[in-house]
């Protein structure tokens, strides 16, 4: 009896016992695909066989993943990707907001000290000099690994935000060029390999194309969407980016990356971030109840299969690690929620905001009240109350009063409550605190209902709720256990797991924890 005892006691030791990380590969792919709400994994499982069934089979699968912040947008899930910071240390607030320093609306990425390579002759430029903290690629750089670290994407945030400042290049793609374009922040000249893909005028051959389903039995089922404006049968697509030709893009120049750059044949580990954008725009156009959603979903797992088998062949799949997120969830259309007998409609931020500019014209007079908006909330004109010798604080309280009154309003803070954080501790407002970055954040943040959007057509994402902030994480490669992981865990925590593998200092805003249940 002792002896069984003792040998049980022997394998709990075992199974709790030290893990190791495994040992650096020698390139990471640090995948996110814009929009991808977590349950399209499972909704359109049946339909993968190719890079996300490969994922699904063979990685470690986080089933309860979350951006921890609000807003959950673009800028703000891309930055924390592989910084593990949230918008209370990174700076990055939103996609936009209203910079008080300028007096003038500003990106996440936007920078006049730079201008665009590869565009229009001096258009301007976008660089990472607005996020405040490091990624993974630039813990590598300094400490003086001998690594690349490239950010691909059609839009410029997602392409530089996760590969952040010490990177070699990001490259995204100017629609107005129509070429694969970066900024005098990474280099001034072109590398020859992207200047030969830009000669090649990629997007020629998707000139009055149409976006047929997959589905489709033959070419005269009618599309999706069409190339040609003006064609009233047909939906127009709008854009190249918000096909899914807009992904093939990406994966063609990923691949020609990969080989121009020599990817995974250095000394030390290179950091390959690549964003696929298309998802993104096809979702808020349609809502993620559409079939054109199933369809670029199908689309991307065989994109992703296709871009997986090709770094096996010049990688190797022992030397790859591969981890696949999204930036953001979605919400349902809420026409579509309402039909089904759920919660959800729209309201107007336009009405809001001329309430709250008729509410502050009454009590203190007239004046332009209101200096800008962003994701999340509303700018004051603070030098007109300084000028009036108001107290911001009474000023930030009668608009959140008032917007309090207003329907399908979920939330409201001011900038003195959360700097001072006193709020409630619920997620809810622990989301807000942790998205709120003082210099920067909107005097009153609000949060609407769940399933209520401010977007007049279509859908759209920013809210705490799940559907929003509960994304894929999907880790594979040398050294990770397959399967599923039901514990929740943070968007946060992937950078501190990438620099513990990589046996690197966590980056410096890093509030995330190591995943090493998955390590063998
Ligand atoms: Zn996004």
């Amino acid at each position: 009896m002792k002896r069984v005892l003792a040998f049980a006691a022997l394998a709990v030791c075992a199974l709790a016992g030290p893990v190791t990380a495994p040992r650096p590969p020698k390139l990471i792919v640090a995948i996110v695909i814009d929009q991808f709400r977590y349950d399209y994994l499972w909704r359109f499982r049946t339909d993968y066989t190719a890079g996300l069934a490969r994922l699904l089979n063979q990685g470690a699968v986080f089933t309860d993943a979350h951006h921890v912040h609000y807003p959950t947008v673009t800028a703000v899930g891309h930055s924390t990707f592989l910084s593990g910071a949230t918008p209370s240390s990174s700076g990055i607030i939103g996609n936009e907001w209203f910079d008080r320093e300028s007096g003038e609306s500003v990106t996440s990425v936007s920078d006049p000290g730079t201008r665009l390579v590869g565009g229009a002759p001096g258009a301007l430029g976008s660089s990472p000099h607005r996020l405040l903290v490091s990624t993974v690629g630039d813990e590598l750089k300094m400490a003086g690994r001998h690594s690349k670290v490239i950010g691909i994407s059609i839009k410029d945030r997602s392409a530089i935000l996760p590969a952040g400042h010490a990177a070699d290049a990001a490259y995204w793609y100017d629609s107005d060029s129509n070429n694969w374009v970066t900024s005098t922040y990474f280099m001034n000249d072109l590398a020859a390999g992207v200047k030969e893909i830009n000669g090649q005028h990629w997007f020629q051959k998707y000139l009055g194309a149409s976006w047929l389903p997959l589905d489709a039995k033959d070419d005269n089922a009618p599309p999706f969407c069409t190339m040609v404006n003006g064609n009233d049968s047909v939906r127009y697509c709008g854009s190249l980016e918000a096909t899914p030709w807009g992904n093939e893009m990406i994966e063609e120049f990923t691949e020609r990356a990969v080989m121009n750059e020599n990817l995974g044949h250095h000394d030390d580990t290179d950091l390959l971030a690549v964003s696929f954008s298309s998802n993104d725009y096809v979702g808020h156009a349609v809502g993620p109840d559409a079939p054109e959603v199933r369809d670029i979903s199908i689309r991307t797992d065989r994109l992703l299969g296709r871009l997986l088998d090709f770094i096996d062949q010049h990688v190797g799949a022992a030397n790859t690690l591969v981890v696949l997120t999204a930036d953001h969830g979605v919400a349902p259309v809420p026409e579509v929620n309402q039909k089904r007998k759920m919660p959800g409609g729209r309201i107007s931020g336009f009405a809001m905001l001329r309430a709250v500019s008729e509410a502050l014209s009454t009590k203190y007079g007239a004046g332009k009240w209101i200096d800008g908006g962003s994701d999340d909330g509303v700018y004051l004109n603070r030098k007109l109350i300084m000028q009036k010798k108001l107290d911001l604080e009474a000023v930030q309280n009668t608009v959140a009063d008032l917007l309090k009154t207003q329907p399908h309003v979920f939330r409201v803070y001011t900038s003195i409550e959360l700097a001072r954080g006193q709020v409630t501790g619920d997620y809810v407002s622990q989301a807000a605190l942790r998205g709120f970055f003082e210099p920067r954040s909107p005097d009153v943040v609000v949060i609407q209902d769940p399933y209520y959007l401010f977007s007049p057509t279509g859908t759209s994402h920013s809210t705490p709720f799940n559907y929003d902030s509960q994304v894929p994480v999907i880790f594979m490669g040398a050294g990770i256990q397959p399967g599923e992981y039901n514990e929740k865990i943070a968007e946060n925590d992937i950078a501190p797991t990438l620099t513990t593998i990589l046996r690197l200092e966590e980056p410096s805003g890093s509030i995330g924890r190591i995943l090493d249940e998955m390590f063998r």
